[in-house]
């Protein structure tokens, strides 16, 4: 049987925290107790808000923690190709369409709130005749390309995912029309996350808590792209002093600082309640 396959997922929009500290070690320490691989995979499809800065100090950040990853290191922005194709795959099953809302317009007519809080698209885009479409993607408008989550819904039926040998009752729906890509970006969170586990083999992924419900959608794509679906586990968040997750522009937990103020990688375990 081929090893398991794990895998570190970091966007570079900003220095690595305690938080990436948590995750990255707990997926070494995985890997190497299944007797597995770990392999590092930059998600910097945000070409706005990544920087080759924060790649970089990702690379040393990691490497100060101890952790080994393999080479090459799969960066998203040299892969558009492949999301392009997996998106070609959902629009051949008729489950895709273009929506031309501003984000203002979407929140005035929002059906509710994603798990994440967010406005939840009503999906008047839907029902707009395909000659509109052609004529406004002609014209230039922006747009972002949605997935029908109501049609995806009726071709999958009910979904599971395992959750570290549980079975969890997926709840996409929950979401709405999820973007797909939008005019000037060939991907999303989402589409990109899920062709990536399949590509590169991933058995096993180990990340926070904060992503616990997009994994119904990552379930969802799978399904529809005939893609296996791995082992997920989700891991507890570190909280800053006001209980709030920890976020990149919180220096107190950044990593470089820490390292800069004398602390040692064994310190940063001791911080984040390792060993
Ligand atoms: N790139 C995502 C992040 O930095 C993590 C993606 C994942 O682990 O699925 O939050």
């Amino acid at each position: 049987m081929s090893p398991p396959v794990f895998r570190f997922a970091p966007s570079p929009n900003g220095y690595l925290h305690l938080g990436h500290a948590l995750s990255a070690l707990l997926n070494a320490e995985q890997a190497a107790r299944a007797g597995g691989r770990l392999l590092l995979r930059i998600e910097d499809i945000d070409a706005v808000r990544c920087k080759p800065d924060y790649e970089q100090a990702i690379y040393e950040d990691l490497a100060w923690l101890g952790i080994a990853w393999e080479r090459p290191v799969r960066r998203q922005s040299e892969h558009l190709d492949d999301y392009r194709a997996a998106l070609g795959r959902l629009a051949d099953q008729g489950l895709v369409y273009p929506s031309f809302e501003s984000r203002a317009e979407i929140a005035a007519q929002a059906a509710g709130r994603d798990p994440d809080g967010a406005p939840l698209y009503a999906g008047a885009a839907k029902s707009l005749p395909e000659a509109e479409r052609e004529r406004r993607i002609a014209a230039g408008e922006p747009y972002a390309l949605r997935l029908d989550m109501a049609a995806a819904l009726a071709r999958t039926g009910p979904l599971t995912w395992n959750e570290d040998g549980g079975t969890i009752a997926a709840n996409p729906a929950a979401w709405g029309d999820v973007v797909l890509a939008r005019k000037d970006v060939a991907t999303s969170y989402h589409l990109s996350v899920v062709a990536d586990d399949a590509l590169q083999g991933i058995t096993h992924v180990v990340r926070g808590r904060d992503l616990y419900e997009s994994t119904a959608v990552h379930r969802l794509l799978q399904a529809l792209l005939g893609l296996p679906a791995p082992v997920y586990r989700h891991h507890r968040l570190l909280l800053d002093a006001d209980g709030r997750k920890l976020s990149k522009s919180t220096q107190a937990t950044g990593l470089r600082e820490l390292r800069a103020g004398g602390r040692t990688p064994a310190d940063i375990r001791a911080l984040i309640g390792l060993d």
